[in-house]
């Protein structure tokens, strides 16, 4: 498979620890073997982990003490590191640097709405991607997280809102997106691997519907393909920006590589596969793709597709140059969209206050120290 090649920046120092979360059940008991122990021993972990969102020994009543000590020690090592948390929408939208043990720093976002709670999640630290209007994309790739390290953001997001620390009260993270900082089609294999612990049923995972999960891209064409043929039901999004090669080289730089006829092919290929309309994700950019030419161009592109647009009016990042469209213009972008009988919605965008939406993470940039006590 061709892939895009992008260099790190700054390479991590060391291989992140292996996760129980890395490992299928088979290799979890072949890990359990080599502390010769029987087989038996990683579902009791594994129905701690993934059932009961446990993770600390204590918490483990069934395993005799000293085993609790040698399972986590060998199969739940502390990946990530709560640096620092900020919260903004009354508590509602809380946002979390995680250090991991090499010192790379990514971001997460848990924001709680009437009827859901969702968890934004970073698949690498840093991306290579280097879309202009986005923080993330203006620091480059550190590297790629384990599968560990992203399902750890998810569990510590679990256990965080299960001990209602969330405004709201106790709750479940109901719907995950890989809209955190990262490509996650550039971080393959564990963000799969992610998605599949995400899904299976306890003990194999945490058992949440693929139905509730969200896979953002740039659109690198040969992974979506590859994606369509894993068998899954999770939803893609497209960062799509611009209906027009011209201005989308501008805006997604990747797109030099493969152009919008190639990357919306490639999406309804998934489309079908997964039987999940994509959601064609535009940023709403003051005088850049705002006009009512590109709307009528998106409506041509769409109609009759399996698709649904999410504006996201632009939120401000340090040094652009550009600014989110009028009210009034994108108002009148939207009807162009619905008349044409196209889908759409406008994010409903959290926590701008606190550098914590679309695009403005950006934790290896701005890693002032203020832990929590
Ligand atoms: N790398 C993936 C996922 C990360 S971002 C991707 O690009 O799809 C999730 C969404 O936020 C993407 O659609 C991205 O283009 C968008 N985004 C980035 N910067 C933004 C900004 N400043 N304002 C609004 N949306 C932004």
């Amino acid at each position: 498979m061709e892939l895009v090649q992008v260099k790190p920046l700054r390479a991590g120092r060391m291989r992140p620890l292996r996760h129980l979360a890395d490992l299928d059940q088979d290799g979890r008991r072949a890990a359990v073997a080599e502390l010769g122990l029987p087989g038996y021993r990683a579902d009791q972990l594994s129905r701690h982990y993934f059932g009961r969102l446990a993770d600390s020994p204590a918490d483990m009543t069934d395993l005799p003490a000293s085993l609790r000590q040698t399972l986590t020690k060998a199969l739940l090592p502390e990946l990530l590191t709560a640096t620092r948390e900020l919260t903004c929408d009354q508590g509602m939208t809380r946002k979390t640097l995680w250090r991991a043990a090499d010192g790379s720093l990514v971001e997460s976002v848990l924001m709680r709405y009437p009827n859901r709670v969702t968890l934004c999640v970073s698949s690498q630290a840093g991306c290579g991607m280097a879309c202009p209007f986005c923080a993330t994309g203006q620091a480059g790739l550190t590297r790629n997280l384990s599968a560990g390290e992203i399902i750890t953001q998810i569990f510590k997001g679990a256990q965080a809102l299960a001990a209602g620390q969330l405004s709201g009260g106790q709750g479940r993270v109901s719907n995950i997106v890989f809209m955190g900082m990262g490509e996650p089609l550039a971080n393959y294999g564990p963000v799969l691997t992610a998605i599949r612990r995400l899904s299976d049923p306890v003990p194999s995972g945490f058992g949440i519907s693929q139905r509730s999960i969200t896979l953002s891209t740039v659109g690198l064409v040969p992974a979506i393909r590859k994606l369509a043929g894993e068998g899954l039901t999770a939803r893609l999004a497209v960062s799509l920006h611009a209906p027009d090669d011209e201005l989308r080289d501008e805006l997604v730089p990747v797109n030099r590589r493969w152009r919008v006829a190639e990357v919306l092919d490639a999406a309804w290929d998934y489309a079908a596969a997964s039987s999940r309309r994509v959601s064609i994700e535009y940023a709403m950019i003051r005088d850049v793709n705002d006009q009512s030419w590109r709307a009528r161009a998106l409506v041509s592109l769409l109609a009759g597709r399996p698709a649904h647009v999410n504006l996201i009016p632009l939120n401000p990042t340090p040094g652009s140059r550009w600014t989110a469209s009028d009210r009034a213009v994108a108002a009148e972008f939207e009807e162009t969209l619905s008349r044409g009988n196209i889908p759409v919605t406008v994010r409903d965008t959290r926590g701008r206050e606190i550098d914590g939406a679309c695009g403005q993470l950006a934790a290896a940039h701005n890693p002032a120290p203020n832990p929590r006590p």
